[in-house]
């Protein structure tokens, strides 16, 4: 890669929450890999969570978070740890508070280029005001920032529509108003510091040097084009996760090697290839406990094997009885599961999904067609891109855009019923969908593989970066 002085030094400073510090370790690692000196700036207890899957590739820098100082507790530093809406506030304020120490580490460590999360735009204007390079991270899939683009053009419409097609867009995208519009009551204040971030990151996205996607152009090649021209620089280096290919690597991103691994890779070697199904809504998705319970009878009455992941605390959701009746045929997960480990097990041959995009990506990567049941954030549009475009999906019918796990309109045990017993379903659908999700899984592997086109594109826009270095 050149001589010593013209290595390039990247540090990622990712967002603290999982669905934005697994990708981005994943991506450093990567880079790291390509002969890129690597830092990954994080918290102390961030820290704990991602080292286990990290070798010495890279640099680990890490610096104090003030929960205190904003009320939060101790070691409340991942936005997992977060119970209540002035808990997030005062976390997105103490994570505004690290300019400073952010300025520090660039003083000290002078690297040739940041790469920002979207989530952190304000590292954007300390990067810059050191004359640094930055590049965004951005969590999402081209289709989605093609489609909320879209939606911006006619959100003014949005009081006189119940529905809308999106404009401009490659394919006719239809949405539900309830689907992009937040329906939750925020007070004013809450919505005014999480809209200034919002606002600040459109911002950086237009300024930034250029952005990094966590996809694969062969996925979603007229939305990656549609974007470009758009917006100019992006590069798709995904999918990050395949990166993770021992049993040891997939089953520690995350935290340590999780207590469940042994159980559940025992209990996945008795099941048949492609009876199982694993459902799991991401790092901080929460239930009600009557949705929790519809779920649970669902699954059951759908007569297929599951895994289930259930993050909330709590037992009062159990139906009486369940455990007992479903002990022969289905797992649950209480907290955090090895998700890349289930995924790609042979066993498993569907996977309901809350359709944040790393899990949509960790799906399509595993040759796995999807139930989809968004919540909130870009979850919806990532649904319309499994669902209508890429066609590896089928909607549970989630039709209500809402962080509030109470105002969301219950989906019933049936209705899921229905959709798993579609997903797993022997008929021409299901096997068109199942070969479509093969197929997808397939062009994600060579996608990263020495000649793919995410493995050109990082070795582009490293290239690309050492000479600027070059000459700066
Ligand atoms: N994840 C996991 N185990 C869990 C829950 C989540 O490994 O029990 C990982 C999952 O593989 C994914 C990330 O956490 O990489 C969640 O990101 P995603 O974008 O899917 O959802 P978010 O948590 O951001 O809503």
């Amino acid at each position: 890669m050149g001589s010593k002085a013209d290595r390039l030094h990247m540090l990622f400073f990712p967002f603290m929450s999982q669905g934005h510090m697994l990708p981005m370790v994943d991506m450093a690692k990567i880079f790291a890999s390509r002969g890129a000196r690597v830092t990954l700036l994080t918290t102390h207890v961030n820290a704990n969570i991602i080292r286990h899957n990290i070798d010495d590739s890279f640099h680990l820098y890490i610096m104090a978070f003030p929960s205190a100082e904003f009320g939060l507790p101790d070691g409340c530093e991942n936005e997992s740890l977060i119970h209540s809406e002035d808990q997030h506030i005062n976390f997105i304020k103490a994570t505004l508070a690290l300019r400073q120490p952010f300025d520090s580490v660039l003083r000290n460590l002078r690297p040739d280029c940041v790469v920002t999360d979207i989530f952190l735009p304000w590292t954007y204007h300390v990067a810059i005001a050191r004359g640094i390079l930055t590049l965004v991270f951005h969590g999402t899939s081209n289709f989605a920032v093609s489609a909320s683009k879209a939606f911006e053009r006619c959100r003014l419409l949005m009081d006189q529509v119940e529905s809308f097609i999106l404009p401009d867009l490659p394919h006719p995208v239809e949405m539900l108003k309830t689907q992009v519009v937040d329906l939750n009551n925020l007070a004013r204040n809450q919505t005014e510091i999480i809209e200034k971030t919002f606002n600040e990151a459109k911002e950086v996205l237009s300024k930034s040097y250029g952005i990094l996607m966590n996809s694969f152009y062969e996925l979603e090649s007229e939305y990656v084009d549609h974007y470009r021209e758009m917006k100019g620089r992006a590069w798709n280096v995904g999918p990050v996760s395949l990166c993770n290919k021992e049993v040891i690597n997939k089953s520690t991103r995350g935290g340590k090697y999780p207590t469940s691994v042994n159980e559940c890779l025992k209990w996945l070697d008795k099941r048949s290839v492609g009876t199982v199904v694993y459902i799991c809504f991401g790092s901080g998705s929460f239930y009600s406990v009557e949705q929790l319970r519809e779920i649970a009878l669902g699954l059951e009455a759908s007569m297929h094997s599951f895994v289930w992941v259930v993050q909330n605390k709590g037992h009062d959701w159990i139906p009486k009885g369940y455990e007992e009746r479903i002990k022969d045929v289905g797992m649950v997960i209480k907290g955090w599961a090895p998700q890349l480990l289930i995924l790609n097990h042979d066993a498993v041959g569907g996977f309901v999904t809350h359709c944040g995009w790393n899990s949509c990506l960790e799906g399509i990567s595993a040759g796995l067609p999807m139930v989809t049941w968004p919540l909130f954030a870009d979850q919806f549009y990532n649904e319309k891109l499994l669902v209508d475009i890429l066609k590896v999906g089928i909607m549970v019918g989630s039709k209500v855009y809402t962080t509030d796990a109470k105002m969301r309109p219950i989906v019933e045990a049936a209705t899921l019923t229905t959709a798993v017993r579609r997903l797993m379903g022997d008929g021409i659908e299901g096997e068109k969908r199942r070969r479509r999700a093969k197929e997808l899984s397939e062009m994600a592997k060579r996608a990263v593989d020495k000649g793919g086109s995410s493995y050109e594109e990082i070795g582009n826009l490293m290239h690309e970066l050492i000479e600027r270095k070059k000459h700066v």
